[in-house]
């Protein structure tokens, strides 16, 4: 019988009705941290993956050419090596080794400069000192006030909502004045923070750059923490990988899960969620078979997928699915894989030794650039993120060559015809040869993802986009993902969201899975009835039936 197997399952397997303590639905890491902190608090756990291999947008393959791999979706993974929830799982005991780039980060200039952040702080401050003296004293005074508070910033960030303990730690360190200016930090557009800050280019090409990983414009406000986040990240833990390809770390995941005694099964698609008077009681998948979920259900879907498609609106409030309507995707994404015969010849020598490389735009190009996104007008001149992936880790191709990708956001509503998904991968390729001479003359291998690729090797990425849904402040929080409380119980008992489309939100940090599993935990165990009917009241308030 299935539940007592305690390894991954395949196609073919018959069909059958088991009965588990947990079902997870996706095993992208959010699922696969999720179904960690369930099997170790000993629950019998089931985790259910609609494509053939594990791991959601933490997946790696050889697609540009042989000897060449190639992470297919996320790449670095900043988030992932800060997330407190992650470390806690000790992945290098199952076969993670984190490996970085000479320097995290550098945005390349049409006129040959570049904006570099490297691993020596000293170091990004005298390169910023050079577009403007002065530059890199602020961003090491900024650096420092980020090390003050790092700790109670990042429990406040993955912990779930409200974070109470985390606010007041940080309240006790930086007092009432500290937290009113971080307060105002939070709603800052990315182009002030950098104006308010610093006077020369070099910083707000940083900030802005990686303020661009989400999809909030830079003149709009909430862009500003976003940009200031992943570059204090940076300039801490850097930005690493799974040494051998992105797979690794979800394999890491996998292998602690089952391990843990948890089971997981690829190919099985999981087409409606079973309800039992009004509760959650499992699912069912595409080839018939049935899995009870004795204690709850942990969707790592997006959120209207979940509601739509494998609840029915017909089981939920009106006024949820009323808010659906109004929920936003992020950005559509272009993704080009490239395997290269050498190093990249960057004109800018700073570029050289950066994992990930920002181009194609500067400070005001940004935000024609978003302009573009907003209008749904196709970007001449996109701005592009560019991985370096054998400069960041040598295994991932033959020596003396490079396996590299760029990717970058483009407008919702674009009829994506193969002409046109050429056309625009050629502009960026462009963009890249003007920056580096020479750059398609070691092209050995290239392959390209369209946004309806991505979706079709995972459904999460519905169009393309990246995060589960815009990050957007009027989506985050006690907005994410329609307005309710912010946290991973939704209107039916025994259901919660595990995934990037709940707080908080997307990137590879597991706190969505994390907080979900401890959401299930608590809803069953001693003080479970109390928090049920806590959970049942807050949403009959935010959510009455009529
Ligand atoms: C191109 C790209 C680049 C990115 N770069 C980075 C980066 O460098 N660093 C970073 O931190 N983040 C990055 N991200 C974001 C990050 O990958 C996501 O936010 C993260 O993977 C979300 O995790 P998740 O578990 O919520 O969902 P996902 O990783 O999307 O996993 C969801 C899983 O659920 C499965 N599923 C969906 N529906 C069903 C169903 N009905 N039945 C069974 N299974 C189902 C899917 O097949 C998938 O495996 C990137 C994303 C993309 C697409």
């Amino acid at each position: 019988m299935l539940g007592a197997l305690h390894s991954r399952q395949t196609q073919g397997d018959p069909v059958t009705t088991i009965t588990v303590d947990a079902v997870v639905i996706g095993s992208g890491p959010n699922g696969l941290v999720a179904a960690n902190a369930l099997v170790d608090a000993g629950w019998d756990v089931l985790v259910l993956e609609a494509q053939d291999s594990i791991g959601g947008a933490v997946r790696s393959a050889e697609v540009t050419a042989p000897g060449y791999s190639t992470d297919l979706f996320s790449a670095f993974y900043p988030l992932a090596a800060a997330s407190p929830v992650i470390k806690n799982l000790d992945l290098d005991q199952h076969g993670l080794t984190w490996v970085r780039a000479p320097a995290p980060l550098a945005h390349v200039l049409d006129d040959g400069r570049a904006a570099v952040l490297s691993a020596d702080p000293a170091d990004t401050a005298a390169n910023l000192d050079t577009f403007a003296p002065g530059d890199g004293q602020a961003w090491l005074t900024m650096f420092a006030e980020w090390q003050r508070i790092r700790d109670p910033l990042l429990d406040a960030l993955f912990t779930p909502f409200p974070p109470i303990k985390a606010a007041l730690s940080l309240l006790r360190r930086l007092k009432t004045a500290g937290t009113m200016d971080l307060a105002r930090l939070a709603v800052l557009p990315v182009r002030r923070l950098a104006d308010e800050n610093f006077r020369g280019a070099g910083a707000g090409l940083l900030l802005t750059g990686n303020a661009m990983h989400s999809d909030v414009p830079p003149d709009a406000a909430g862009s500003g923490v976003f940009g200031w986040l992943l570059c204090m990240l940076a300039q801490d833990v850097g930005f690493p990988v799974p040494q051998g390809g992105s797979g690794k770390l979800a394999q890491a995941l996998e292998s602690r899960v089952i391990k843990g005694g948890g089971q997981i099964r690829t190919a099985a698609q999981v087409t409606s969620v079973l309800l039992a008077g009004g509760r959650a009681v499992g699912v069912r998948c595409a080839d018939g078979s049935l899995v009870r979920a004795r204690r709850g259900v942990l969707a790592d879907v997006s959120a209207p997928s979940l509601y739509r498609d494998l609840v029915g609106l017909q089981n939920l409030p009106t006024r949820l699915g009323a808010q659906l309507e109004n929920f936003q995707w992020d950005h559509p994404t272009l993704k080009i894989n490239w395997a290269l015969n050498r190093p990249i010849p960057w004109r800018a020598a700073g570029a050289k030794g950066a994992g990930t490389v920002h181009f194609g735009v500067d400070n005001d190009g940004f935000v024609d650039y978003a302009a573009d996104l907003s209008v749904g007008r196709l970007p001449k001149a996109p701005f592009a993120l560019f991985g370096q992936m054998t400069t960041t880790d040598p295994s991932r191709s033959p020596a003396g060559t490079e396996s590299a990708w760029a990717y970058t956001h483009v407008p919702h509503g674009i009829d994506w015809t193969d002409d046109r998904v050429t056309e625009h991968a050629q502009r960026v390729q462009d963009s890249l040869e003007r920056l580096a001479p020479g750059f398609a003359d070691s092209i050995v291998g290239r392959h390209i993802q369209s946004p309806a690729d991505l979706e079709a090797s995972n459904a999460k990425l519905v169009g393309g986009a990246t995060n589960g849904g815009t990050a957007g402040l009027h989506q985050q929080l006690i907005f994410r993902p329609t307005t309710g409380t912010g946290r991973p119980e939704t209107p039916i008992p025994g259901l919660f969201l595990a995934s990037a489309s709940a707080h908080p939100g997307g990137g590879v940090h597991g706190a969505c899975g994390w907080n979900a599993a401890l959401a299930a935990l608590g809803s069953s165990g001693g003080t479970g009835a109390l928090r049920r009917r806590l959970n049942q009241t807050a949403w009959a308030r935010l959510l009455p039936r009529r």
